[in-house]
């Protein structure tokens, strides 16, 4: 840092030219396309639908808006673009908005170069601090995101037209760097009118004055689809202003929900116990996201989130490892009784139709789970797989299976079913009793999804039995 140029005179003799930011992202985007290089690393499932627009946007130097429902990545994608910027730029010492030396907006800096010329002092700005967020709501003021004339310096002699009486908002702060606001829609629309002025003209309006401000500023915001489109949430003026119009979408298919589940979930490290997930409680969890997707019974105008399979997926692994601990097990292994530990994660996670009042949120739940369950049931096997199990139920035999149960009980099912061990073999050790446990658990309830045994609660644990 030391070896960079100090001073306007020094940046000269440097050679370095100032850019836009766009031109800036442009560049980089450029250089890091020829080099093939990722660009968005860690976003998964954008690759050919997302993420080509999001890189023509950039090239034609687009201000953008992506719509979509809540958890598809939306933030993420915009805080990635910072990495496009150059790493440092130079910018007048102690400017509020950061001014380029070569061409500052605000009268402050405009003065010190005359006074100063070469000699005006410079730092270097890292590319994190130009990186501003904000969250739309109805609250949001004028004051917040352009600016408001600050008392005090009203009180020091100078006059409310002068642009150094304000106070300046996010916006303004942004000068040079990327401005994120989220949920555009729920801004209020005379805050959307201010900041068309400022993407538009350049202008800053506070109390009646016009503060001339040509600020240079990559605006990106989010929205909901329908609050979108919806006449009247936004100022038509201000939509024309986003050129590029950006729909994300959820996971196109399961493996990639658990490609992105598996990336983000934090599972905790426990000495001395290893945790295994088995394929098809991925399959299972990520469908069961897949199905409230679709259901009639909850609200798709905010959607369900991958958010809720990443939490899901922490909270199954939870309840293995708890179950492991207390009874000693060297490897956790989710089951089917585990998933009853997502009602607390998943609840908040959909919001239900109004219609829907006849069914509560567990209730509901459970039926995505059955449903998600036999979905990957079918993906695997056939109920008749399993004829000698269900006969074995009718005979009058049961099963009991739960989450606090020892795995090893479940060593059992295998002994007594000839045959059973080797159609479980493919998707289970069967000398590892946890896995036994799961896969165990999984085809029991499958044969309860068809309708092919019976499954009775009691208490914590559930009983299999034949049909009567
Ligand atoms: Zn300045």
């Amino acid at each position: 840092m030391s070896e960079r140029p100090q001073t306007l005179g020094e940046l000269k003799r440097a050679g370095y030219r100032s850019l836009s930011v766009k031109e800036e992202l442009r560049n980089n985007l450029f250089r890091k396309l020829r080099a093939g290089e990722e660009l968005f690393p860690g976003i998964v499932g954008y690759e050919e639908t997302v993420i080509p627009q999001v890189i023509n946007a950039l090239i034609a130097g687009h201000n953008m808006i992506f719509l979509g429902e809540r958890g598809q990545a939306k933030s993420k994608m915009i805080r990635l673009m910072v990495n496009l910027l150059d790493e440092y730029i130079p910018a007048v010492k102690g400017c509020e908005i950061r001014d380029d030396p070569f061409a500052p907006v605000c009268s402050r800096c405009r003065e010190l170069v005359k006074e100063y010329g070469d000699e005006l002092e410079i730092v270097w700005i890292h590319r994190d601090q130009r990186y501003v967020e904000k969250l739309a709501t109805p609250d949001v003021t004028v004051a917040d995101l352009i600016g408001e004339v600050d008392p005090i310096r009203v009180a020091e002699g100078r006059y409310l037209s002068d642009e150094r009486t304000i106070h300046f908002g996010l916006v303004p702060r942004s000068h040079r760097g990327v401005f994120a606001i989220n949920e555009l829609p729920d801004l209020p629309e005379r805050v959307q009118v201010s900041l068309f002025n400022i993407m538009e003209e350049g202008d800053i309006q506070i109390r009646g004055y016009t503060v001339r401000l040509p600020l240079d500023i990559l605006i990106v915001a989010t929205a909901n689809p329908e609050d979108y489109t919806n006449r009247g949430r936004i100022v038509t003026p201000l939509k024309d202003r986003f050129d590029a119009q950006i729909r994300t979408h959820y996971p196109l298919s399961r493996e990639r929900e658990i490609q992105i589940m598996e990336q983000e979930a934090r599972l905790p490290h426990t000495e001395g116990l290893r945790i295994f997930v088995p394929s098809f409680m991925k399959e299972i969890i990520a469908e069961m996201t897949f199905v409230a997707r679709r259901s009639p019974y909850v609200n798709h105008r905010s959607g369900v989130s991958v958010r809720m399979t990443i939490a899901n997926y922490e909270a199954a692994v939870a309840s293995a490892v708890a179950r492991s601990l207390s009874l000693g097990e060297q490897v956790a292994v989710p089951r089917i009784s585990d998933l009853a530990a997502v009602f607390a994660t998943a609840a908040g996670k959909v919001e239900l139709e109004y219609t829907s009042e006849e069914k509560s949120v567990e209730e509901l739940l459970e039926t995505f789970v059955l449903e998600a369950v036999k979905a990957i049931f079918n993906n695997h096997f056939s109920p008749d797989d399993f004829q000698p199990v269900v006969e074995l139920l009718e005979g009058g035999a049961w099963i009991e299976v739960g989450d606090k149960m020892p795995s090893g009980e479940y060593m059992d099912v295998i002994q007594a079913v000839e045959g059973i061990a080797e159609k479980l073999s493919c998707l289970a050790d069967i000398r590892v009793p946890g896995e036994v446990a799961s896969v165990v658990e999984f085809v029991l309830e499958g044969l309860y999804s068809h309708g092919r045994i019976r499954k009775i609660p009691e208490g914590s644990r559930y009983t299999y039995r034949g049909r009567i």
